[in-house]
């Protein structure tokens, strides 16, 4: 049992091309039902001929070559096959022309064409004088068109197609015949009198070689009326004019391939018809006739048949788009509720997170993930996250225009056979390779069964000598080929679903980052307004206020023995006010300085600076009580060494400031970003994350955002050691500024910890 269709023929080892090297269109004969001209251009000179000119013509070759054609037909017939040349003869075949032979006539079908500077003259006989006129062939196909044109589907108008060509041919089985992208074909539609079927089965590719599928778009119908025949050689055997083998590719007498004949011999055809179905200049499939007796079709009856093919083919786009209109319309409406949800959340995952059924119902898979930077969601069944990695790493490099898709995940990437029963095929797409966004679907394994018309890997024989022959498969029994690792096929609707799906997302990201690049825009505007009115302000209001503390003091010395008690009491109350309104002037002017001085980014051991802070505030607060833990050596990071000490300043000196315990210890260190609390729903990926931790009193849950508003304290104005309000605004603003994040996690009794980063967040 082969794990996959295409390796099953991959391992075969018989080259399978040797049947498209064959020169089928120059055979050098034709069938024996007709007889083949080949008259000069213009003078209609006989220049070639059949050799069974005798048993049809009455006249041998030799009688014939080099003669005018006057030799066969009348002047008013020669005059009918020069105006057929003149005008299209297309529409002008079969002319009616008759050869005397002695007594009687013979009459018979002419079918004209040019090719390689001569005239090719083709007689089949025909019954009788009576020629099929306009009427006839318009109530032949008349029924046939509305039919096919009101058939709902695909198979229903291939059946209408099968019934109708058969009942105007009489073949005992009509079939319709699609190729698929591998050329393989199968039977779609099928009308029969006989008792097995062929409807479902698979023929391998290698059946119809290339250059026969050539032919196909060339010429639209073939007829064999009897497959076992002699080929009638052509005399002489190259084209005089050009000195090569005639080209018969336009013929309709063309003599078919030995190997055809065997192949048709072995099915037990005795006689074929075939019609092309041409879609995008393709051909897309066949109407294919067999008889179990020789079975000759006259050419108008052909040309009806013809016409059908035409008209289905015309069809078959028109069937295909309505059959797709349903899939389009759930697309579309698919589509929309992933704008929807997209443009509502913040980030990439979050929206993707929200659709769910959406996302596995836009090209029916039964998983999918959905990865942005480090992170993947998935839905339905997917692999283990261990796989998933391995497997996009895979993937990556094989992205071909931002999509990936294979329905036999295995057959490339071996270890894909441990989860084939969630993952055989897999859909994927590259949304952004920068911001690593992708989307992979997946599909289970399908164990099918595929019914062959004879084993497809057996066209090869043996010959009594050793040596390999190619030849047409000697049986068309059933055989059955169990198809493993296999998913159900992506279908280019469903594909081109995904492709719309990116652009959608790209859209969005895209219009999401204007808008927040206009927003920042607007933001550092009237936070620029704000700080230099905060200078301007703090730095005005200063002089004054000096003033006003300077002149209460003053009046305190000169006129403290004039003023009563209550009066010496109120005016050291003004000093003090005045006094803390100037220490909030100075933090709030320190504050916005801190905007204004240009940061200076430089490689600064964390490890030297933190010792350098605790050093100096063990000394400003000379208290030898307190635990200063570093469990493991800080890294070297840029920053700029002047605020980052202020910023470790301020939160070690709150970390000692508001801490009641008799032990209190104080520990500083480094993480990676998957050790610490996230602020929020956004993942931290700035590395490495600090924090700085104390045993102290802990701040209530409510207020571990409003701690960071400037001269927010949660304390009475000279509780724990007093203060602006003002230290952890500070911290903000620098971290900030150093495109990190600050953020405190707290157990009110028990301590807190602050948590900081001071670089941007890789990814979106
Ligand atoms: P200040 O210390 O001057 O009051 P901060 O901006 O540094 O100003 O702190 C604001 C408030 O946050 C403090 O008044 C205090 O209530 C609280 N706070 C700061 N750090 C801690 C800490 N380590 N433990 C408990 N509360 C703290």
């Amino acid at each position: 049992m082969a794990p996959c269709k295409k390796l099953t023929i991959m391992v075969d080892p018989i080259d399978l091309t040797n049947c498209d090297r064959e020169p089928i269109h120059i055979p050098g004969a034709i069938q024996p039902h007709g007889v083949l001209l080949v008259l000069h251009d213009p003078t209609l000179e006989i220049l070639q001929v059949s050799s069974n000119t005798r048993t049809l013509l009455g006249l041998a070759p030799e009688d014939l070559l080099g003669q005018s054609l006057s030799k066969l037909f009348s002047a008013g017939q020669i005059q009918q096959i020069r105006q057929g040349l003149a005008e299209d003869f297309e529409s002008l075949n079969p002319l009616q022309l008759s050869v005397d032979q002695g007594e009687r006539s013979r009459h018979f079908d002419g079918i004209v064409h040019c090719i390689d500077s001569v005239i090719i003259l083709e007689l089949e006989p025909r019954g009788d004088l009576q020629s099929p006129d306009f009427i006839d062939f318009y109530h032949q196909v008349r029924g046939v068109i509305t039919h096919i044109q009101k058939a709902p589907s695909l198979q229903a108008m291939g059946q209408v197609v099968v019934k109708e060509v058969r009942r105007m041919t009489g073949f005992d089985r009509v079939m319709v015949y699609q190729f698929d992208e591998t050329g393989a074909g199968s039977v779609i539609a099928e009308d029969t009198h006989q008792d097995e079927p062929y409807l479902g089965l698979r023929y391998p590719a290698t059946d119809i070689p290339n250059q026969a599928r050539h032919l196909y778009t060339l010429n639209w119908l073939r007829l064999i009326p009897q497959s076992q025949y002699e080929p009638v050689p052509l005399v002489p055997a190259l084209n005089p004019v050009t000195q090569a083998p005639l080209n018969l590719s336009l013929a309709v007498l063309r003599s078919v391939s030995p190997l055809h004949r065997e192949y048709l011999r072995n099915m037990g055809v005795a006689a074929s018809m075939s019609i092309s179905l041409i879609k995008n200049q393709q051909v897309w499939g066949l109407i294919a006739c067999h008889h179990n007796e020789p079975n000759y079709i006259p050419y108008d009856i052909r040309t009806a048949c013809e016409f059908i093919g035409q008209v289905m083919s015309v069809e078959l786009d028109n069937k295909a788009a309505s059959e797709d209109i349903d899939y389009k319309m759930h697309v579309k409406s698919r589509l929309t509720e992933f704008v929807n949800a997209l443009s509502q959340a913040d980030h990439f995952l979050d929206g993707m997170a929200r659709l769910d059924t959406q996302l596995l119902g836009l090209v029916n898979a039964t998983g999918a993930i959905v990865c942005s930077g480090n992170q993947c969601i998935g839905f339905g069944q997917t692999p283990h996250d261990d796989d998933i990695n391995a497997l996009l790493d895979w993937i990556k490099p094989r992205f071909d225009q931002g999509l990936f898709k294979t329905q036999c995940l295995m057959q490339d990437y071996p270890a894909a056979a441990a989860y084939k029963d969630i993952a055989s095929g897999v859909l994927g797409l590259e949304i952004s390779s920068i911001h690593r966004n992708f989307m992979l679907w997946f599909r289970p394994e399908v164990i099918q069964t595929v019914n062959w018309g004879g084993n497809p890997n057996k066209p090869v024989e043996i010959a009594a000598d050793g040596s390999l022959r190619l030849s047409p498969r000697q049986s068309f029994e059933l055989w059955q080929e169990t198809v493993k690792g296999t998913s159900l096929p992506w279908k280019a609707s469903e594909i081109e679903a995904v492709q719309e799906l990116r652009n959608l997302i790209v859209g969005i990201v895209l219009r999401q980052a204007d808008e927040l690049a206009l927003m920042n825009y607007k933001l550092q505007r009237s936070n620029e307004e704000l700080d230099s009115f905060a200078y301007i302000a703090s730095h005005d209001l200063k002089e004054p206020l000096r003033g006003i503390h300077n002149y209460a003091n003053f009046l305190m010395e000169d006129y403290s023995e004039v003023l009563d008690q209550d009066g010496v009491a109120k005016l050291q109350t003004l000093v003090r006010l005045t006094q803390r309104m100037e220490d909030l002037i100075n933090s709030l002017l320190h504050f916005s300085r801190l905007d204004r001085a240009e940061l200076q980014p430089q490689p600064v051991d964390l490890n030297d600076l933190v010792q350098q802070v605790t050093a100096t505030l063990k000394i400003a607060r000379s208290q030898n009580d307190i635990e200063f833990r570093i469990p493991q050596p800080l890294p070297q990071v840029p920053c700029d060494r002047t605020q980052v000490t202020e910023l470790f300043t301020n939160l070690i000196s709150n970390a000692i400031k508001y801490n009641d315990k008799a032990h209190k210890w104080i520990e500083v260190g480094a993480i990676d970003p998957s050790e610490a609390p996230p602020p929020d729903s956004s993942p931290i990926t700035a590395s490495p994350v600090f924090y700085v931790r104390d045993n102290g009193i802990g701040i209530p849950p409510q207020f571990t955002d409003k701690i960071f508003q400037i001269f927010r304290r949660l304390h009475g104005r000279d509780d724990y050691g007093g203060g602006t309000g003002a230290g952890l605004t500070i911290a903000r603003k620098v971290v900030e500024r150093h495109g990190g994040r600050i953020w405190v996690k707290s157990t009110p009794g028990e301590g807190s910890t602050f948590f900081l980063t001071l670089s941007p967040e890789k990814t979106i």
